[in-house]
């Protein structure tokens, strides 16, 4: 959102800078984020700034990380977990191929919805096959059926961290050999090296555990190659290596 800095803290709604400064991130914002900013990613960015749960929405710096990453691996079947009104699904509708797909699960539709009138107006809608409720049974019915075996170009979560792990299992079935799983949120708002007694939010230090464990699982699985980027809030890459 394109509001008054405040004491030199940046501007970015839900973003929660891992940065050496706020100024260094405004200055990244500022000088090759905003001005490139698709239109309807901006208007679905500020209508998502005025959302009470606005903290969970993508940034827009990661917003143009997903898009680049997307068509340098050339995706073209895609699928996102946790959508809320959409900025990363916008993000990833866009950066795909008119014939591309997205399977974008949520338990909620209502914030789907916020932003569906924006995404429709960006002419992507169609790409998109959204379905309302946990992730979860939706995995399992894809693996049962047999057809989905590898045939993601690439998964984009960001949902319940406690289900990380769960969703891993399935979904290094579903991504295709050479593919690429982006599990979001890693580094947790920082809290992956605070001290036990350090004063955390409730739902931070709730979610850490599962985030601690979801980094060490990862880095030890040999069925993939990571990279884990200080980007937004933390991003790991998983190429699924065969
Ligand atoms: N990627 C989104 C964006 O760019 O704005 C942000 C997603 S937000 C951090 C997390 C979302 O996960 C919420 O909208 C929440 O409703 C959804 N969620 C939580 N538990 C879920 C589950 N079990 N299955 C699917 N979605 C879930
Ligand atoms: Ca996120």
């Amino acid at each position: 959102m394109a509001t008054k800095q405040e004491a030199g803290g940046h501007q970015e709604v839900g973003h929660k800078s891992l940065l050496q400064s706020d100024a260094l991130y405004q200055y990244i914002l500022e000088t090759s984020v905003y001005p490139r900013e698709n239109e309807s990613m901006k208007e679905l960015r500020e209508l998502t700034a005025k959302h009470p749960w606005n903290i969970m929405t993508t940034s827009a710096d990661e917003g143009q990380f997903l898009s680049m990453l997307l068509k340098l691996i050339n995706a073209k079947n895609t699928m996102e977990i946790g959508v809320y009104t959409g900025y990363s699904l916008l993000a990833t509708a866009l950066a795909l191929p008119d014939d591309g797909k997205i399977l974008a699960m949520d338990i909620n539709r209502e914030n789907y919805e916020l932003g569906l009138p924006v995404i429709q107006k960006a002419g992507v809608a169609h790409k998109i096959d959204f379905k309302e409720g946990p992730a979860l049974p939706v995995l399992d019915q894809m693996i049962e059926d047999g057809k989905y075996h590898g045939s993601f170009d690439f998964i984009f979560v960001d949902a319940d961290k406690d289900n990380y792990l769960n969703y891993h299992k399935r979904l290094i079935d579903l991504v295709k050999v050479g593919g690429i799983i982006g599990y979001d949120n890693t580094l947790w708002n920082g809290s992956v090296v605070a001290p036990p007694d350090a004063p955390l939010r409730k739902y931070v230090r709730y979610f850490r555990d599962f985030v601690l464990e979801l980094n060490k699982a990862l880095a030890v699985d040999p069925r993939i190659e990571i990279c884990m980027l200080p980007v937004g809030d933390g991003i790991t890459l998983c190429r699924r290596l065969s």
